[in-house]
């Protein structure tokens, strides 16, 4: 299980490598995505709070990558954080995700993109709940529903 210090050494070290690598050019995802999933996943900007559905959302199932399906997290990991953004504890896979500093806006943030494709997800806080303590804070227009694996 992940915690703030694995996240911490990950973004300031280097990421575990990805099972697959899955590059596109820009014009190429513009074709794929609409404009709105275009700009959170491939420019970084955060989706309105309390946008989507997704967020009360607890059937079981698991959430993949909107942009490369690479499956993310699974439904048993997400939690209630009343943010207005989907929230997780645990990704699927300690490589499904990868995690870089950003210090826009004068604060030290950690950023997580899909390890596979680098789709922008969200951000991670060290204020979750246990065992991971751990709050993956995303995008739910950067995420894909499926009942099954
Ligand atoms: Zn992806």
């Amino acid at each position: 299980m992940l915690n703030w210090n694995d996240v911490m050494r990950f973004a300031r070290d280097g990421n575990p490598s990805p099972d697959r690598k899955v590059v596109k050019t820009a014009a190429e995802w513009r074709m794929q995505l609409s404009p709105e999933e275009y700009r959170v996943t491939r420019e970084a900007h955060t989706e309105r709070a309390f946008s989507s559905e997704m967020c009360s959302l607890f059937e079981p199932g698991v959430y993949s990558c909107l942009c490369c399906e690479t499956v993310l997290f699974d439904a048993a990991e997400k939690f209630d954080s009343g943010t207005g953004w989907p929230s997780f504890t645990q990704p699927v896979k300690t490589n499904s995700i990868a995690y870089r500093l950003d210090k826009s806006w004068g604060v030290t943030r950690v950023e997580t993109v899909c390890n596979t494709c680098d789709a922008h997800l969200g951000h991670v806080f060290p204020d979750g709940p246990p065992p991971s303590g751990l709050r993956y804070c995303m995008n739910a227009v950067a995420l894909k529903k499926a009942t099954h694996a």
